[in-house]
């Protein structure tokens, strides 16, 4: 009974205020807010790295996500539709496939943003907006009262930034600048009007830099290794054998802090080195190879990557502190998310791209006192693609048809929809650089993923089965057993291509501006696309 009013009030407390007003009901004048929403997102951030997620590593603990996880919801299959920064984010935005809103990759796409996106429907509906981080759709943010962007990939450390449209340089560590520049927004904010906050991380994404008071803060732990670290790939496609992103040859001097991350003062480079320097010496005296070299590296990355997600939790406390302070609490919805997963270590790998679990799923949670319930775990498929609905929705707002996600309030008010989604249609496409990933397209239920490995010198399938073999190291395609699945689960595919609109040939250019089939591309060139900063992904 006391969610159902609850329920109702906050029903009620969605209608614009006009409509609401002079005649307004106790119920409405007690809570005359639409909810305000604030959207806290990472980069690579997967969910091994989260306490919350209960994995069996047991790698880090994240007390204020998992936090949120227990006043509202945990999404255990949160999936993207293509996985890769830039291509996720404007998934988020546009609420389209990667075919829709034309960002396939992080080589050459520029974001369209002319495009109707849900910040500019919220902003034209009288919400306050604000952007603030890593934004990395090359085009200037739209939709919003404030901005402020880290330009490209950004830094860890002292990093430039463009507040709205001017340049400035802050000094720090990126992820406690980002927290306090939403802070500081929600401080100075309209409190006449609901707002939309986004926080936008740039870590834990490569090359993965620690804040400085995170240095040894694991005391030199030996990690325990997943069980697919040394995966030889056999019975696999040769799309899968044939990476660039393993830890045994892809792992640069700047991944394993052999040399410093670029942009430290001084004093700062002078405890980078108090701490990494005798461990380096005591690395290269020993001249380590094959398995121990990838041992050293997998322990040195966890080191650096949960470091950085440790910052992240530490600055998720403050930010939901200030939502306290400020009064704002109870009538926000907060959703904690990532543009896609990250492999660490699963399969002798860092970085994305795959259809595979660690990649394919990103870590969500959503705390909306009053709407959803308290430590809650929802098991249905849902996607990145789904936000840009869900947000309208939350706000009061049409969906514009050409959306291809579906709201997630029925689900957050515990109330899912018999006709929910039971399969999900995937397409990644950026190949050969970097990381050597063939463009792949595939549906993904509950089970089972059927993938289709099929450019440029390759035409392979694959059928993973979760249930039989979670570590996803086995290919059933050809198994006769799993004829019927395999039948099935191609005409699934093919109808969610066709629900979807992804049944033309994707341009050359999806497929970034590297040789491809024996000839390059030319980048795509658009009004006023500012050049990128980093080629790094
Ligand atoms: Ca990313």
């Amino acid at each position: 009974m006391f969610r159902t009013t609850c329920l109702l009030i906050s029903l009620l407390s969605w209608l614009p205020l006009s409509a609401t007003s002079p005649a307004q009901s106790p119920a409405a004048q007690a809570t005359p807010r639409r909810p305000n929403i604030v959207f806290i997102f990472c980069d690579d951030l997967t969910c091994q790295a989260i306490s919350a997620y209960g994995e069996s590593r047991h790698l880090l603990e994240t007390p204020h996500i998992d936090k949120l996880a227990a006043q509202g919801a945990r999404f255990d299959r949160c999936l993207v539709t293509n996985s890769i920064c830039g291509p996720s984010r404007a998934t988020i935005l546009t609420g389209k496939y990667s075919h829709r809103n034309g960002f396939y990759n992080n080589s050459n796409c520029t974001f369209d943003n002319s495009q109707t996106t849900f910040p500019k429907l919220l902003k034209a509906a009288g919400y306050q907006t604000a952007m603030i981080g890593k934004w990395h759709l090359v085009s200037d943010p739209t939709g919003f009262d404030h901005w402020q962007i880290l330009p490209g990939q950004g830094l860890y450390y002292n990093p430039p930034m463009i507040r709205n449209g001017e340049k400035v340089k802050l000094t720090g560590y990126t992820t406690d600048l980002i927290a306090d520049l939403s802070i500081d927004w929600l401080k100075q904010r309209d409190r006449t009007k609901p707002f939309l906050l986004m926080s936008q991380h740039k870590a834990p994404h490569r090359e993965w830099a620690p804040a400085l008071r995170h240095l040894g803060w694991d005391n030199d732990r030996v990690y325990p290794e997943p069980p697919t670290l040394f995966d030889d790939f056999s019975g696999r496609s040769r799309a899968v054998a044939d990476h660039d992103m393993g830890l045994d040859r892809t792992f640069t001097e700047l991944d394993a802090k052999l040399r410093p991350s670029p942009n430290m003062s001084p004093e700062q480079l002078q405890q980078w080195n108090a701490w990494y320097g005798p461990r380096n010496e005591k690395f290269l005296a020993a001249g380590l190879q094959g398995r121990e070299l990838v041992r050293w590296r997998y322990n040195r990355y966890m080191h650096d990557y949960l470091a950085c997600v440790k910052a992240v939790d530490e600055n998720v406390g403050r930010l939901m502190q200030t939502l306290e302070d400020e009064g704002e609490a109870e009538n926000t919805v907060v959703v904690f998310t990532s543009d896609q997963g990250f492999f660490l270590g699963e399969h002798g790998w860092f970085d994305k791209r795959w259809i595979f679990e660690e990649s394919l799923r990103t870590p969500m949670m959503v705390r909306w006192p009053g709407v959803v319930k308290p430590g809650s775990v929802q098991k249905e498929i849902v996607s990145l693609v789904d936000f840009a609905q869900t947000f309208l929705e939350i706000a009061g707002l049409e969906q514009p048809g050409d959306m291809q996600g579906r709201s997630l309030l029925p689900i957050l008010q515990g109330q899912t929809p018999t006709d929910w989604r039971t399969s999900l249609y995937y397409h990644y496409y950026e190949f050969p650089a970097p990381h050597r990933v063939r463009p792949h397209m595939g549906v993904i239920t509950d089970r089972y993923k059927l993938v289709h490995y099929y450019k440029p010198d390759i035409d392979e399938w694959e059928l993973l089965d979760r249930q039989q073999n979670p570590e996803e190291t086995k290919n059933y395609y050809n198994d006769p057993e799993y004829a019927q699945v395999v039948s099935e689960l191609q005409t699934e595919l093919q109808r969610l291509r066709q629900e979807v609109g992804d049944t033309a040939e994707a341009p050359r250019s999806a497929y970034g501006n590297q040789p491809f089939d024996g000839e390059a591309v030319k980048p795509q060139k658009k009004p006023g696309s500012e050049k990128k900063q980093t080629k790094q992904q």
